[in-house]
């Protein structure tokens, strides 16, 4: 076999506290190839990316210096962005690594990837009937695990409790929806359109509203108090979730999406509230919680979507060179579900 393109896509500037412009921040290059047959492993084995994860933390690693945590270091430039990805082995020198596996792990942006070991990676034995192997980057993979984990460690919940979840419709907010519900809770849903709130409906949410119409304050009033908040945006809506909680509620604060683009955050004005209504924050990255929860969620996440207890949704966008049109969606609410890039059809 001659020698084929091998896409990529670059980081190439930092954007500093506005939204990327695809092109001046990152490009699509397609200067490289690669033999599928030929090409050297030494030892490690050649993978054909099929789906890449497009998440909001990835605005994150656009910062000079990084940000706060450690597991979060900013991309290096000219190199390709690096995510959760899905791919299958083509060739392998590698002892544990037979070509035809699947697995998810961090992989670049790029279509072929020859990787010299097994670091974070893991392989997939078999995937529940009629799902596609991408979702092992969304409800089977970092956002579902992000939802349970964070749901069965701070929740508390019982059955009758009233919960409120913001981007309800995303890879993280869909799923704690429903684990809501399996709980026997009341879900009141925001969400950014009316057809993600009509999504929220559908998964079953009792009350859905569209938080760029709807007054959430009103909402909250009217359908609280509420005892468990699970935030993924922060700002405004989160200040009045604080209004409308209920004594010792619980606020599970797993993103602040409305704050990644902007150089100033949005300052919550009634933290004092958490004194008065005796409410407990809780902010946690799910590397965190994956040794303790990591094994049930791989026991339980597969039987619950195979059973059709939690459903989901995907947005793809078709073609690495999208992949920066697929992050600013993810950036400004434009993606339906969860963001996944489909690199290649097997
Ligand atoms: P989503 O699929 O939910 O996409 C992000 C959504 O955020 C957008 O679709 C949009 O939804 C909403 N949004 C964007 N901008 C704003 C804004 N200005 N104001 C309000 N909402 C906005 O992403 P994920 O499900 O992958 O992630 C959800 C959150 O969870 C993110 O904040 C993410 O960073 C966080 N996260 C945290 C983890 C952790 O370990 N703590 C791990 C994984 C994710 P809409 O149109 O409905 O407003």
């Amino acid at each position: 076999m001659s020698p084929i393109c091998n896409a990529r896509v670059l980081f190439k500037e930092f954007p500093g506290s506005d939204y990327p412009v695809v092109d001046q921040h990152l490009a699509y290059d397609d200067s490289q190839t690669v033999d599928p047959v030929t090409d050297p492993l030494d030892g490690g084995f050649l993978v054909k990316v099929l789906y890449l994860s497009v998440d909001p933390y990835l605005r994150r690693r656009m910062t000079p210096g990084g940000a706060p945590e450690e597991s979060i270091q900013p991309f290096a430039i000219n190199e390709p962005l690096v995510n959760y990805g899905v791919g299958v082995v083509l060739r392998s020198e590698h002892a544990k690594i037979k070509a035809g596996s699947h697995l998810v792990g961090f992989l670049p942006f790029q279509e072929y990837v020859i990787l010299p070991n097994d670091d974070g990676i893991t392989l997939l034995d078999s995937k529940p009937d009629g799902i596609s192997w991408s979702a092992y980057i969304g409800v089977l993979g970092m956002p579902g695990l992000t939802a349970y984990s964070g749901w069965n460690e701070f929740s508390r919940a019982k059955p009758g409790e009233t919960v409120f979840v913001t981007a309800a419709s995303g890879a993280v907010g869909a799923v704690v929806v429903q684990l809501a519900k399996l709980s026997g809770c009341k879900v009141i849903a925001s969400a950014g359109s009316e057809d993600k709130v009509e999504y929220a409906r559908t998964i079953g949410a009792d009350v859905a509203f569209n938080w760029k119409k709807d007054n959430t304050r009103e909402i909250l009033k009217r359908e609280g108090p509420i005892n468990i908040c699970w935030d993924n945006v922060g700002g405004e809506s989160l200040e009045a979730a604080l209004d409308a909680a209920a004594s010792h509620a619980r606020f599970i604060i797993c993103g602040s999406a409305s704050n990644y683009n902007t150089g100033t955050p949005y300052n919550v004005k009634n933290l004092q509230l958490l004194i008065w209504k005796e409410i407990h924050f809780y902010g946690f990255l799910y590397l965190s919680l994956q040794p303790k929860h990591g094994p049930a969620f791989l026991r339980d996440m597969p039987r619950h979507v195979a059973a059709g207890e939690v459903k989901f949704k995907e947005h793809l966008t078709r073609g690495l060179a999208r992949a920066g049109d697929a992050l600013l969606d993810v950036l400004r609410g434009g993606n339906f579900g969860k963001s996944v890039i489909v690199v290649a059809e097997e």
